[in-house]
């Protein structure tokens, strides 16, 4: 008998296990992986943490790098409403207001309270950050990551949990829940009940189940890649649901991004996020009878970049190419270097297009117009929304336009890979799962990702994390109350 059973063991989960075990709760994590394959898709991540903060300083006590070095970093301020608003506008004003206030406001205390368990943080650098004459500017409201990325979050994590005295029990996944009392599960020498006073579930979305994408976001969304782990197939919310849950948020949508059109079907630890192709808003996207379809400079791809997925498995075949010439090299990001991408290059558009197996002078039609519309009145700028526009275009590219026009250019060949689904359980800001009447379900609580109400459409970079973070935490609390009352 554990006074609190956590159910999964990724971001989300490790923290509620820690604040239970914290409030002095016995504390027990079921993880459905094994070992070397734990930490779900929290180990995946690149540790980007969506973070409100008033300035630089406010950052100070939480990173884990010189003073020197912090002195050439202009973070400027992300406050607490810009939070919100971003997180209102991608959803077009659906998400839930109390929750987004929550973790815009917790978020800081959080990651403190993470670094108080051995998780380190820094700044973005790189992904985040420009650097101009010498000095490292930050946008899009994601100055901070986690040191050594998704493997470090989840290895500090479970360091910082057993430390605290929680155990952590692998190959164990939940099947059912025996409300009040228990969780059956499914372990290699059979199936078990665990006894629980409380329960917190963090056992992800639905993402690496077949059968509910092609159910719940249509039949396409089965040729989608999963970025992350195999484990994630929706049997926390399907446990919840079955014990008088109430569904909540958006089933019809989900993350998900432009991904290596070579990438295995389900993630590989190994590559981690590296199959992500996040760069195109320096170049154009083509459909492969070599027509652009969407608006690669709509906003910081931090806002676009999860909504894009969709857009590709709609091109024919499911897949695209990112177009690039070689004045921006330099400002894509590391991962389209590896040797494994499906890249082609050329030093002309003719052959380009036929190493695409693409129409050429479709191509060469496309790039000809995009570039003879690009108004040069406004300074390129990439660590800003330069206004740096297409005119007359049916599809815009409303920021960081340049021509494509110097050779040699390269195509980076994309699918859709799907990150998580938006739609989940419905919860509360004590993250007491709720039933369809908004009664409290006792002793229940969720975070993370099978929380649905925050996200419908679109998602702003890197909130899943803080989100996680910040509503794992006090599922821990409350759950550790509940069974210590
Ligand atoms: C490639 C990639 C890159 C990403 N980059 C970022 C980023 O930089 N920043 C960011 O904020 N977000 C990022 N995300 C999203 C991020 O991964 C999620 O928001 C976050 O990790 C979700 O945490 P979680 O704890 O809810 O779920 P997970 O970390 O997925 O944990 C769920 C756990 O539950 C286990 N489980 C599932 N079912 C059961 C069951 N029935 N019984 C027991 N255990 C079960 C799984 O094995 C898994 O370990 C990225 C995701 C991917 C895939």
């Amino acid at each position: 008998l554990a006074d609190v059973v956590v159910v999964g063991a990724g971001n989300a989960a490790l923290c509620a296990a820690i604040a239970a075990s914290e409030a002095g709760a016995s504390v027990v994590a079921l993880e459905a992986a094994p070992r070397r394959e734990a930490g779900g898709n929290s180990a995946y991540t690149a540790g980007a943490m969506r973070l409100a903060y008033r300035s630089g300083k406010d950052l100070r006590p939480l990173l884990d790098v010189p003073d020197r070095e912090l002195a050439l970093c202009d973070f400027g301020s992300y406050p607490v409403r810009d939070f919100v608003d971003d997180v209102e506008r991608v959803t077009g004003g659906r998400a839930d207001p109390e929750l987004t206030r929550l973790i815009a406001r917790e978020g800081l205390a959080t990651l403190q309270w993470m670094r108080e368990h051995g998780v380190q943080f820094e700044p973005s650098y790189g992904q985040q950050a420009f650097e101009l004459e010498g000095r490292w500017r930050f946008w899009g409201g994601l100055a901070v990551r986690v040191r050594g990325e998704g493997k470090g979050l989840v290895s500090a994590l479970e360091a910082g949990a057993t430390a605290a005295g929680v155990k952590i029990l692998y190959e164990t996944r939940a099947t059912e829940l025996l409300p009040g009392r228990a969780v059956r599960v499914q372990t290699p020498s059979g199936s078990r009940e665990v006894e629980a006073r409380s329960l917190v579930l963090a056992s992800g979305g639905f993402e690496a189940n077949g059968d509910w994408r092609a159910k719940h976001l249509g039949p396409a969304w089965s040729r989608a890649k999963v970025r992350g782990t195999r484990f994630n197939t929706g049997g926390g919310i399907r446990m919840a649901l079955e014990a008088g849950a109430a569904a909540h948020g958006d089933w019809e949508g989900a993350h998900a991004v432009q991904w290596d059109r070579d990438a295995p079907d389900f993630g590989d630890i190994a590559v981690a996020h590296e199959y992500t192709r996040n760069s195109y808003q320096f170049g154009i996207m083509v459909n492969s009878l070599g027509r652009r379809f969407a608006d690669e400079g709509a906003d910081f791809r931090n806002y676009t970049y999860a909504a894009l997925g969709r857009e590709v498995l709609a091109q024919p075949g499911g897949v695209a190419w990112q177009i690039f010439d070689a004045k921006v090299g330099h400002l894509l990001r590391r991962e389209y270097e590896r040797g494994d991408a499906a890249v082609v290059e050329a030093s002309s558009l003719r052959d380009l297009a036929s190493a695409m197996d693409v129409d050429g002078g479709a191509l060469e039609a496309t790039v000809d117009e995009f570039n003879r519309s690009i108004r040069a009145d406004a300074a390129f700028d990439p660590a800003a929304r330069d206004g740096r526009s297409t005119t007359g275009l049916a599809i815009p590219k409303s920021n960081w336009a340049l021509p494509i026009d110097q050779p040699p250019f390269r195509a980076f060949a994309v699918c859709c890979g799907i990150t998580f689904t938006f739609g989940g359980l419905r919860v509360d800001t004590d993250a007491r799962v709720l039933d369809a009447a908004g009664q409290a379900i006792p002793k229940l609580f969720a975070a993370g990702e099978l929380v649905g109400g925050i996200w419908y459409g679109n998602y702003a970079g890197g909130t899943g994390l803080t989100a996680g973070s910040v509503l794992g935490r006090i599922a821990g609390e409350r759950a550790a109350a509940v069974a210590l009352s």
